[in-house]
């Protein structure tokens, strides 16, 4: 058999379950639905549809999760990656209300898989959200009272600085709030897990096989070509995310990769519940956010800076590190373990990207860091798009999605001027 590329060299991947190598497409094969990618989007499409009885390959050019999804800081966020105010403002309350309830169901979704199918990833309650500029504090905290007021939310709780400096074990936030109903949990292992009930539900998962082009015949099939042998089906999904590389070019106009950092300390011992005693993952208010949070064995697990163009920093390891001092500075004598990085896709508004392409062909992506509950909920939706229900596929797929500036040569050099102003936003206080 071919030899796999391995997973990033995480703590996700030293601490993942083991997993069989699937063996990579061998000839030509025929399904209903062929499933690019086994990320968190490929592996739930696949379980959804391969539930409803449905012949389902997923192609998956590496290893499963090898993607973002098994490289995130496992984060499950409540609502859309937009706030409810601006979704209000750009669509008006009724479909940002539709958006909101979507985003509710797609947290439970996270949940229920991982309960229904006893998927071990080491799931824990609740996030905080820490403002990091004293006159943010107010907005933010407006922002979880029209959830309350306007949504009926129950999950959030306001901190003041010495209630957040309490909860996170620093005093360099002004305040925040808890959401109870959010959470964190083992990126890696959710997928390898999604991956297993897809199979007992019936899917095929073949590794090692890369998506070269996909074609219509015209009369209702289409035909997915690898390396190693074609594959015709009714309907295809496009996963790819971050990692499409070209695959299509309407996704690839809006739909852009960009580059994120973890590191993972060594075990902090009886530290770690000092830090963050009731263990809840943390974001904060920051335009490129840190993000982090206390592992199952106790190490600090810390996500922070990005990068723009093709090439990582010399040492991931070291530049993550800087962000976590900032914050924690009592971390400087603690070895770190683990250090990779991911690439993520980001669209213009930062909401989602979810069409039908043209008759059979599907894709869901460009989730902008906020992909652990709406990528796995996509597949759920792609699923019943498939099969006949639109519905609420439409709801999201009716979001507009601006083409970057620049065409495919010149786009890259536009994000990263932008990105990098808002970056400098961030260090200039
Ligand atoms: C460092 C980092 C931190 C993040 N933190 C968070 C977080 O805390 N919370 C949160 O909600 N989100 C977070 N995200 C975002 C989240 O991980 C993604 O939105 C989500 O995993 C996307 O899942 P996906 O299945 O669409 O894509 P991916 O998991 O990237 O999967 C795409 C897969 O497609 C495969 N592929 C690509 N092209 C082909 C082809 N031609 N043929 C076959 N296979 C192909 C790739 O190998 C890959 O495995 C983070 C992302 C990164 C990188």
């Amino acid at each position: 058999m071919t030899e796999l590329a391995p997973h990033a060299s995480s703590w996700y991947a030293a601490t993942a379950h083991p997993a069989p190598e699937r063996p990579p497409l061998d000839g030509d094969a025929t399904c209903d639905v062929c499933v690019i990618g086994a990320g968190f989007t490929g592996l739930s499409t696949a379980l959804h549809l391969a539930k409803k009885g449905r012949k389902v390959i997923v192609i998956e050019a590496n290893r499963v999760g090898w993607g973002a999804s098994g490289r995130n800081g496992g984060q499950l966020h409540s609502g859309q990656r937009r706030d409810q105010e601006t979704l209000e403002s750009w669509f008006g309350e009724t479909r940002a209300h539709a958006l909101f309830a979507l985003a509710e169901e797609a947290k439970r979704t996270v949940k229920d898989l991982i309960l229904t199918h006893a998927i071990d990833c080491d799931w824990r309650d609740g996030l905080i959200h820490a403002v990091h500029k004293k006159a943010w504090l107010h907005a933010a905290c407006a922002e979880a009272e029209h959830l309350i007021a306007r949504y009926g939310y129950e999950g959030a709780t306001f901190l003041d600085a010495a209630g957040i400096a309490r909860a996170i074990g620093t005093d360099v936030y002004f305040g925040g709030w808890r959401d109870a109903t959010a959470g964190h949990l083992h990126p890696l292992n959710f997928a390898l897990g999604l991956a297993d009930a897809a199979e007992e539900a019936g899917a095929r998962i073949c590794e090692g096989t890369r998506a070269t082009a996909i074609s219509s015949d015209g009369g209702g099939h289409r035909t997915v070509t690898t390396a190693t042998g074609t594959i015709s089906a009714s309907d295809v999904v496009i996963a790819a995310n971050g990692y499409l590389d070209g695959l299509d070019p309407e996704i690839d106009a809006r739909v852009m990769p960009i580059r994120n950092f973890v590191l993972a300390t060594e075990p902090l011992g009886a530290r770690a519940s000092r830090l963050i005693p009731f263990r809840e993952a943390v974001a904060d208010s920051r335009f490129v956010v840190h993000y982090w949070r206390i592992s199952a064995d106790g190490r600090m697990l810390f996500g922070g800076g990005e990068t723009y163009g093709t090439r990582d920093p010399k040492d991931v390891a070291g530049f993550v590190r800087r962000h976590m001092l900032k914050i924690y500075p009592d971390l400087a004598d603690v070895k770190i373990d683990h250090a990779w990085g991911g690439t993520l896709a980001v669209t213009m508004n930062r909401m989602p990207f979810f069409r039908r392409l043209r008759p059979g062909v599907y894709t869901a992506s460009g989730y902008s860091g906020h992909g652990v509950a709406i990528a796995t909920f996509a597949g759920k939706l792609l699923a019943e798009a498939i099969e006949g229900d639109t519905s609420r596929f439409d709801v999201m797929a009716s979001i507009p999605a601006r083409a970057f500036p620049g065409g495919r040569r010149l786009r890259q050099p536009t994000l990263v001027l932008a990105m990098t102003w808002f970056a400098l936003r961030d260090r200039l206080g």
